[in-house]
């Protein structure tokens, strides 16, 4: 039976449309089918019902490790795009004193990243919820705090903070954007990337189990327009957007669309990024992205936001 959701999280109005059914084709943490609506106001997808108890389940122990993998996989293929994109946003942040925040940012990689690219980071902090990954970042000399971004506190503003592939795990998008306007800096960036489902590979794999969904974990699902709508209301604008390649999507659509077809082998123990074949569509799917980019809206976004 579906259940559709009583409110839309972005615009609190309850005029839904049903969109798709999908179920979790990459951990394989449940057969269960979750229903995606998306709100026909201000076009915001949301999964019904939101799994919140059963974070366990869904977040698998092996989840983090896998998603570092993962993480080190696309990041050889596309580590100097985001590269270039770090130091545009660094050289626009005055001062010799820059304090950065990564939400989801598990054993500080990508801090370490950035701290490699200029010498005026004096401060760097990770929250998420992954414990095995404290030790590890406090040992890469950042601060931690193992919890969600909306109970953490302090007392610090930050120049810079990152939410990569976060936004689109929360069940309150608007709580978290307002937690990180509250904790910015006067002249602070936010560098957000998330799905866009208004893209080719989200429409063709609408109806199949589209990897963007990442079901049940992708609770709220953006376009272009939806999360400018977000950091509005969230006190913030809109300074840059671009589109980058969704080879992630296209993978993993395409290795449940062979599982479907007995075609390959994937379960829980051996996900489909262990898979060869997932390999080359990353990187088969990268180039496709790279190269219709001028002409079309690839399946993820890159905005980077400040305080109005
Ligand atoms: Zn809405």
């Amino acid at each position: 039976m579906q259940i559709k959701p009583q409110k839309c999280f972005l615009c609190g109005e309850a005029n839904f449309s049903h969109y798709a059914s999908a179920t979790d084709v990459e951990y394989f943490t449940t057969d269960e089918h979750y229903d995606f609506y998306e709100c026909n106001n201000c076009k915001l997808l949301q999964i019904a019902p939101v799994p919140e108890d059963k974070l366990s389940k869904i977040y698998p122990p092996n989840y983090y490790s896998f998603a570092t993998q993962k993480q080190s996989l696309v990041n050889s293929i596309k580590e100097w795009l985001d590269k270039r994109l770090f130091k545009k946003i660094l050289n626009q942040l005055p001062g010799n004193d820059l304090k950065l925040l990564d939400v989801g940012g598990g054993n500080g990689w990508l801090l370490n990243i950035i701290k490699s690219i200029t010498g005026r980071v004096t401060y760097t902090h990770v929250v998420d919820l992954d414990p095995d990954a404290e030790k590890l970042a406090i040992q890469n000399g950042h601060q931690y705090f193992c919890g969600r971004i909306e109970d953490f506190n302090t007392d610090v503003k930050f120049d810079f903070a990152l939410l990569l592939n976060l936004i689109e795990h929360v069940k309150d998008p608007l709580a978290v954007l307002s937690k990180i306007e509250s904790i910015l800096t006067k002249d602070g960036v936010v560098l957000i990337k998330t799905p866009n489902y208004d893209a080719l590979d989200a429409r063709i794999f609408k109806h199949k189990n589209w990897g963007g969904y990442h079901c049940p974990r992708h609770w709220v699902l953006f376009t272009k327009e939806s999360i400018t709508t977000a950091a509005e209301k969230a006190g913030l604008k809109v300074n840059h957007f671009s589109y980058t390649q969704g080879a992630p999507f296209w993978a993993v659509s395409i290795m449940a669309y062979l599982k479907q077809k007995k075609l390959v082998n994937i379960n829980a123990s051996r996900p489909a990024f262990y898979h060869p074949v997932y390999k080359i569509l990353i990187g088969v799917f990268a180039a496709f992205d790279i190269l219709r980019k001028p002409f079309g809206k690839p399946s993820q976004m890159f905005i980077i936001l400040s305080k109005k």
